[in-house]
């Protein structure tokens, strides 16, 4: 196997015709991580995951596999290992033909072949299909195929297309837990797109944010979930309460915000926070806990509906105007109804001060 290998994305930018669909990214994925490009449907993030790949070139700035500028390599020389939303096998190959295609075009020998794909194959655990045809197999069967194709050629870098889309719920964590497994036992560089927040939380060492051709925010899956920049990542990383107010006084990165609720401690990363400034306080559901006495920011609200989910109750509630979602464990809710008067808490580390 190669040794893992970092990449660097130096000011990149892609137009599609006038469109600018990649504007101006730089970016440092370090050797062996598995790194998310997450985003909605047509941030960039595949044309991004396509220039890596040398399927699309950049208008602006250069790409590198370590110290290698492979802004305009082609594609196969790039020693990148593929793996799609379709699975893209061959029908008419079996397991073992798919898997060795890679290898056949490199002029491999026959033994070096059936060694490598021997090997690829038992890292997925589809070795014994070998004979099988595509259409003999699960989709996530297909999909192991698939990986075992790009892991067979020892790529310096593994770019995963939104792989899971095509699975059902089930196949799908599965197969997420085999990709988690096969990056820890190859320490492989993985660049993973995907639009699914879940899976880039669950699985990422680091992730990017992307906005309509921008990178809005790089850090670990918690760092960026709980500290937030913009009120776009809040939101698109999970469900949140966003109060709106105005600063009243803020020091570094503590303030306290005039709200609808009162006035409300909270942290920003905005830097030189002026009084009078309007803001948003992005608040988790889970971050409202109830009955908190000790909590910084205190506050009663009106029960307003109820949703028990099991292992959750889902919790409306409006206190002076503003409506709230709070999720909240099933015993520490109690018996609530519609109705009830709710005291409230959240600690301020908990209440990120966002541009409005
Ligand atoms: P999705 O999750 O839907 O695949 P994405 O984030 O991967 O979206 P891209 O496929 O990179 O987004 O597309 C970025 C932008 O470029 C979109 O506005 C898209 O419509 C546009 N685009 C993509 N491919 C082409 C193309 N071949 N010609 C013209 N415009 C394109």
């Amino acid at each position: 196997m190669n040794a893992s290998t970092p990449i660097r994305i130096a000011g990149v930018s892609k137009h599609y015709g006038a469109a600018l669909a990649v504007d101006n990214v730089s970016l440092e994925i370090g050797a062996g991580e598995l790194f998310f490009l997450l985003g909605p449907s047509g941030c960039g993030k595949t044309t991004l995951l396509r220039m890596l790949a040398g399927f699309l070139t950049p208008d602006a700035g250069d790409i590198f596999f370590g110290d290698i500028c492979i802004t305009n390599l082609p594609p196969r020389e790039r020693d990148a290992g593929l793996v799609f939303q379709t699975y893209a096998l061959w029908p008419h190959m079996t397991v073992a033909d798919n898997v060795a295609y890679g290898l056949r075009v490199r002029g491999k020998s026959n033994q070096e072949i059936a060694e490598h794909v021997g090997r690829a194959l038992k890292m997925v655990r589809l070795d014994g299909l070998e004979l099988r045809k595509p259409n003999q197999l699960s989709g996530g069967q297909q999909q192991r195929v698939a990986l075992a194709r790009a892991l067979v050629i020892e790529p310096r870098v593994l770019l995963l297309d939104e792989p899971l889309s095509n699975l059902d719920a089930r196949l799908r964590d599965e197969m997420r837990d085999e990709i988690q497994r096969l990056h820890a036992e190859t320490r492989l560089t993985m660049v993973y797109v995907t639009h699914d927040q879940k899976e880039a939380l669950s699985l990422a060492d680091r992730l990017a944010v992307m906005e309509k051709g921008r990178l809005i925010q790089v850090g670990t899956a918690r760092g960026v979930y709980d500290r937030p920049t913009t009120r776009f990542v809040a939101n698109f990383l999970g469900d949140s309460n966003f109060l709106p107010g105005t600063v009243r006084e803020a020091d570094g990165e503590t303030c306290v915000v005039d709200t609808a609720l009162g006035s409300v401690r909270g942290t920003t990363p905005l830097v030189g926070l002026a009084p009078g400034r309007a803001v948003v306080c992005s608040i988790r559901p889970h971050a409202l806990a109830l009955n908190a006495a000790d909590a910084t920011n205190r506050f009663e609200a009106d029960v307003k509906r109820v949703s028990f989910l099991g292992e959750l109750v889902h919790i409306g509630v409006e206190a002076n105007g503003a409506a709230l979602e709070v999720v909240a464990l099933p015993y520490s809710a109690g018996p609530l109804k519609a109705g009830d008067r709710l005291a409230l808490g959240v600690p301020a580390d908990q209440v990120v001060v966002l541009d409005a």
